[in-house]
């Protein structure tokens, strides 16, 4: 956090140095599906080696999952393409909203406008043959999406989830899932929610992202049940 002296800001631990939250989801024939377009999203290109997007799941239109998107440009030139991005209709209307220059046919094309078609979504859908089904989830009052690809998902930025979608996460072998911090907060899970509701879907293993400074990542890790842990920037797991 900018400014913060506190144990976690200060840590040598490189996993206490957390950007905002995304993955990549490499899919079997090798099609790069990228969920959010996150702030850092450039540095963690970087930093990572991510050097193909070929499609973007957006979870919602809070700034600090879609500010990055202007970074895609450099995806649509060595793809020579759009980029298809996908999310639900309140999400979509955001971005067209807060990059209005992107979608805006006057703009002038000389300045690197990143080409991004969007795609509302209201239910499962496939990408390059593989089923995507999102999960809606409760972040706050608003309904946000997270996605199940096979037996992986993500629900980032989640304070509860709806009967609705408990059997969406069904069966899974892998689960990321929002845990903020111990204190409440009106929009996201608590580590104990989290715990709570990971020992409920009961995946083999679990990750919890989203997470704040008052987490330090090895001390918590130490507190968690077996088979849950906190992710960190740069994580890579093989899926089933
Ligand atoms: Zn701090
Ligand atoms: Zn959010
Ligand atoms: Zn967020």
């Amino acid at each position: 956090m900018i400014g913060c002296r506190c144990a976690t800001c200060q840590s040598d631990d490189p996993r206490d140095r957390r950007w905002r939250p995304s993955v990549l989801i490499t899919l079997d024939d090798h099609t790069r599906v990228l969920v959010d377009t996150a702030t850092d999203l450039r540095a963690q290109a970087l930093a990572f080696g991510v050097t193909r997007v070929d499609a973007i799941l957006f979870t919602h239109s809070h700034a600090d999952h879609i500010l990055g998107l202007d970074d895609v440009r450099r995806f649509n030139v060595m793809q020579g393409r759009a980029v298809a991005g996908f999310g639900d209709a309140r999400t979509v209307e955001d971005i067209r909203a807060t990059f209005r220059y992107m979608f805006d046919p006057s703009t002038p094309k000389g300045g690197g406008v990143p080409q991004i078609d969007l795609h509302p979504i209201d239910g499962p859908f496939e990408l390059a043959g593989q089923l995507i089904q999102p999960v809606p989830v409760l972040h706050g009052a608003r309904t946000i999406l997270g996605f199940r690809v096979g037996r992986f998902a993500y629900l980032t930025d989640c304070s509860q989830i709806p009967d609705a979608s408990w059997p969406l996460l069904q069966d899974l072998d892998t689960l990321v899932l929002d845990a903020l911090r111990h204190r409440p907060h009106p929009t996201h899970f608590t580590v104990t929610e989290a715990v709570a509701a990971a020992g409920r879907i009961g995946a083999r293993r679990t990750f919890f992202t989203h997470i704040c400074h008052d987490l330090p990542h090895q001390a918590t890790c130490a507190s968690l049940p077996a088979g849950m842990a906190l992710a960190y920037d740069g994580l890579e797991l093989t899926l089933d």
